[in-house]
């Protein structure tokens, strides 16, 4: 019996010892996956560089996706470095002489696995057609900046996505209201002016020699509200980040003088852009908002292969009546994100830490390379 049990006590402690050696191998092997894994989601985001020209909303991206962890590239014109250094919000800036010497640096930006996000200024200096040729990774979908650089083709897509848009007016003769004439690829809304009549358009466009490539917009009596959205083709939902308003010079100075001064010193109203200003919006209206947003990116697709992702604006005028007359789109991050580095009321909402679009692009990207899925994100 003595034998018996001393067998049993000896069977039940290498039980213990062996289910001891189980469990410890087994946690062991955990900590050792979890160790390997955490290390290569670090060594994974760290492997990419978020790049971007040093202009519109440079600031914003790089500090968001240093904030996201990754490594930051700021490419500058030699005469605009300052801002980058200041902030401290590149891990390295990269001088070039000018904007065309973007295309001499590509493949330096491709050894360092740089992503490049596009902004009003790139689109700009790069031009859409140009950027067809990138070899560099770059978030979004290269063709949609198409779509939103050429007007005729802009009206389409807002048009199939139901939104209500300002009138056209295919010659001056036809103007029976006030019209906005802008001319194309004018920077910032520089060079705009209003007409009420045939009559003050040939009048006033005297003073635009040589312009023959503008558009005649009903001029829309009501208020300029800019929406920024952001989509995800991750989790394929649509998150309205901010509003804003421009500050235009100088039609928004010209309220500060009296009517009878305004005629007499003869101003031209002009929308040249100087800054934003933050808008928090009528509650009601967000349903509204969110529908508009879902539309355009539906639709998208059909023009685009891949459609529309991450920030977009779409730029509206409200009237009285609370209809939203959009005049424009713009399918890349727009510089009224900025007053909101540190969130909008709206992102607060969903996020609980800081999220500005900067980094809300700089997520998207995180969040892409822990799915690995990292062309979802790509265009
Ligand atoms: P844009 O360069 O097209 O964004 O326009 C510059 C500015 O002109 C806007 O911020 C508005 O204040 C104004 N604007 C543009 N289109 C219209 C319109 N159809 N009706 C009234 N104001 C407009």
């Amino acid at each position: 019996m003595l034998w018996a049990s001393e067998v049993s006590s000896f069977l039940h402690c290498s039980h213990v010892f062996l289910s001891l050696k189980f469990y410890w191998t087994f946690f062991f092997a955990i900590d050792i996956i979890a160790e390997n894994h955490f290390l290569y989601f670090m060594k994974s985001i760290r492997d990419f560089t978020i790049a971007t020209l040093g202009s519109h909303t440079a600031l914003q991206i790089l500090k968001g996706a240093k904030d996201e962890g990754f490594k930051t590239l700021c490419i500058c014109h030699k005469d605009r470095k300052k801002p980058y250094e200041s902030y401290g919000v590149a891990d390295e800036i990269l001088e070039i002489e000018n904007y065309e010497d973007f295309f001499k640096i590509e493949d330096e930006l491709i050894a360092k696995n740089a992503i490049i996000i596009p902004h009003g200024s790139f689109v700009s200096y790069i031009g859409f057609e140009r950027m067809k040729e990138l070899r560099v990774m770059h978030y979004g979908t290269k063709g949609i900046l198409e779509w939103e650089s050429d007007r005729v083709k802009e009206r389409v897509w807002l048009k199939k996505s139901g939104l209500t848009l300002p009138r056209i007016y295919k010659n001056p003769e036809e103007i029976d209201r006030a019209v906005i004439v802008k001319f194309h690829g004018a920077k910032g809304g520089k060079g705009y002016f209003i007409a009420n009549n045939s009559q003050e358009f040939h009048e006033n466009i005297k003073k635009y020699p040589g312009e023959n490539d503008y558009v005649l917009q009903e001029y829309v009596v009501g208020v300029p509200v800019y929406t920024h959205y952001f989509y995800s083709r991750l989790n394929d939902e649509l998150e309205v980040m901010s509003f804003d308003k421009r500050y235009e010079s100088n039609a928004d100075s010209i309220g500060r003088i009296a009517a009878r001064d305004q005629l007499d010193v003869n101003i031209l109203t002009s929308y040249t852009i100087t800054g934003n200003i933050p808008i928090v919006m009528r509650e009601s209206l967000l349903p509204e908002i969110f529908t508009m947003g879902e539309n355009v990116v539906k639709t998208s697709r059909e023009f685009v292969s891949g459609g529309l992702f991450g920030p977009f604006c779409l730029e509206a005028i409200i009237d009285p009546n609370l209809n939203f007359y959009v005049f424009e789109i713009s399918a890349r991050i727009v510089a009224g994100t900025n007053p909101y580095i540190n969130g909008s009321p709206y992102t607060w909402l969903r996020y609980h830490e800081p999220m500005s679009t900067g980094r809300r692009i700089a997520r998207d990207i995180r969040e892409a390379i822990e799915k690995d899925a990292l062309s979802k994100v790509l265009g």
